[in-house]
């Protein structure tokens, strides 16, 4: 069952939690054990796992990276994104949860973040779950 979540960013970088739709898709389908695949079809955004009770965390995250990978630099690609294409191969652009009792395992903690690098746009996350 093929599923796929539509997001809209509001910034040039940003993590929007899609847990919620992500736990919507799972439990939208009939497979109450499996695998649920989150894959992002695109170059300049990724998918992370990381803390969501305390949204700094993400806000240090963002900040750290757009300090460590800055937006100019000594970059070659022509269209001037060049940092949100690092970003992204960082991050990477897929993930995989076990689904158990028809819900994502996730710890405590964890929110599932669409990671947003050349925004705003409209982007896609496409689930499958097996
Ligand atoms: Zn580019």
């Amino acid at each position: 069952m093929k599923s796929i979540i539509n997001i809209k960013s509001r910034s040039r970088t940003e993590f929007i939690d899609i847990t919620e739709e992500v736990a919507k898709a799972i439990a939208g389908s009939p497979v109450k054990d499996g695998l649920c695949s989150l894959f992002v079809p695109h170059t300049t955004a990724g998918i992370t796992i990381n803390e969501g009770a305390d949204p700094s965390v993400k806000e240090d995250i963002l900040k750290s990276l757009n300090k460590l990978i800055p937006f100019q630099g000594d970059y070659q690609h022509q269209e001037g994104n060049s940092a949100a294409h690092i970003k992204s191969t960082l991050t990477g652009v897929s993930l995989s949860l076990i689904i158990e009792e028809g819900r994502p395992i996730l710890g405590t903690w964890q929110s599932i973040y669409f990671c947003e690098y050349d925004g705003p746009r409209h982007r896609k996350v496409i689930v499958k779950i097996t």
